[in-house]
């Protein structure tokens, strides 16, 4: 889960990242007491999880508190990147000297966490980083050691940034690793003219696996950038979206991953992940029906169920009760097998829907399932 600048900036506050003034309001109204509060000047932000706000018009400095109004007045309702903004910061103005950026991120495929920080931070740092690769230093952390100060002074000076930067680099590892993030970014982190490194900006990318992350922020507001999705965890299911035509229903994360593999190596390819898991309820099966259905891409859908704690006929009742509330558009192959397997075979023949096949292994259903996706017209 990301979280929005203003969160960011509360946990670099609290290990002791030194964070413009700041409070945030949906109001443009109250916008203007803020800034009243903060001694009329302030720099009016958008708070949407998406970069590039400065460029989009969403951060704006504003002399006075009526200017503040107006600038909050612009931004609210105001659209970056898909994002709509609901709420806006107001931070005390910090004069710049220089603009660095750092930031730790967790590089899965070295198995290890990197440390990227350039002298030359600020909106265009894309531009340098694509331009001009060698003014981005990249360090590898050991995560065993993690960035001691030493290893800090290392990162500093590799990237040109001022010693009074270690302290920051230290403390910003603090964050990644005692609030389960996956990555910290500061862009910019600033030098005041008189020497002072402040945090201007933040984003932190929170582990939605860890406890932290539950307790403090909740459950709500795990993004996902695709809309199926979005709906798919609305409704509380295990669904990945990928690019294929065969759409995947099963139960259990492996069982899941093994029909994927199946379906690749039949020559199609998977359009989805979607573990139903353990209670399969005619509810879960509509939904995840549902979810697959209306992803245009798909061409046929594989059931593949192995039943253990949930019985076979339990899944076919779930399908049969599922077709109450959705249309089948796409053929459906069913493999049921495990627990109540003959019971659940005999449901869904009973019901004789004329786009449901069943198939008695797994290798044949995905088989049939790929050659209905693959054909010219699999209807
Ligand atoms: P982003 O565009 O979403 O990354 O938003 P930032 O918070 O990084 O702001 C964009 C740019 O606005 C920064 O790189 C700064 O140049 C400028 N900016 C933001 N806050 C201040 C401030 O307090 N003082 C000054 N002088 N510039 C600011
Ligand atoms: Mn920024």
């Amino acid at each position: 889960m990301d979280l929005y600048e203003h969160q960011a900036r509360e946990l670099f506050a609290e290990h002791g990242i030194v964070v413009p003034q700041a409070e945030v309001t949906d109001s443009a109204e109250e916008a203007r007491e803020i800034a009243r509060g903060l001694g009329g000047r302030v720099v009016v932000k958008a708070q949407v999880k998406t970069g590039g706000r400065g460029k989009a018009g969403g951060v704006r400095l504003a002399a006075d508190p009526a200017a503040a109004e107006a600038a909050a007045r612009r931004i609210l309702g105001m659209d970056i990147k898909g994002h709509t903004v609901r709420t806006v910061m107001l931070a005390r103005p910090v004069d710049i000297a220089a603009e660095f950026y750092v930031s730790y991120v967790l590089d899965r495929a070295a198995g290890t966490f990197l440390a990227i920080a350039s002298a030359e931070g600020g909106t265009e740092i894309e531009e340098v980083a694509a331009d001009r690769p060698e003014a981005v230093a990249r360090i590898p952390v050991d995560p065993t050691e993690g960035v001691t100060t030493a290893k800090a002074a290392q990162i500093a000076e590799a990237a040109g940034l001022p010693p009074r930067a270690v302290d920051v680099l230290v403390r910003l590892w603090n964050v990644l690793t005692r609030e389960d993030a996956v990555l910290v970014e500061v862009n910019p982190l600033v030098r005041t003219p008189h020497g002072q490194i402040i945090a201007l900006d933040g984003k932190v990318t929170l582990d939605d696996n860890a406890r932290f992350r539950r307790e403090r922020w909740g459950a709500q507001e795990v993004t996902h950038d695709d809309p199926l999705e979005a709906e798919a965890a609305a409704k509380g299911l295990n669904y990945v979206k990928l690019d294929g035509e065969v759409g995947v229903i099963g139960n259990g994360a492996g069982l899941v991953m093994a029909t994927l593999d199946v379906v690749a190596a039949c020559g199609a390819r998977p359009a989805d992940f979607l573990d139903i898991g353990g209670g399969a309820s005619a509810r879960t099966m509509a939904d995840g029906l549902n979810v697959i259905l209306s992803d245009p891409a798909v061409r046929s859908v594989l059931v593949n169920v192995f039943g253990g704690i949930t019985a076979c006929d339990t899944v076919a009742d779930g399908i049969v009760r599922a077709l109450d509330s959705v249309r089948l558009t796409k053929p459906l192959v069913v493999r049921l097998d495990g627990n109540n397997a003959a019971r659940g075979r005999a449901v869904l023949d009973a019901r004789a829907h004329p786009l449901i096949r069943q198939a008695a292994t797994m290798d044949g259903a995905a088989r049939q399932a790929a050659d209905l996706a693959l054909a010219a017209n699999p209807l």
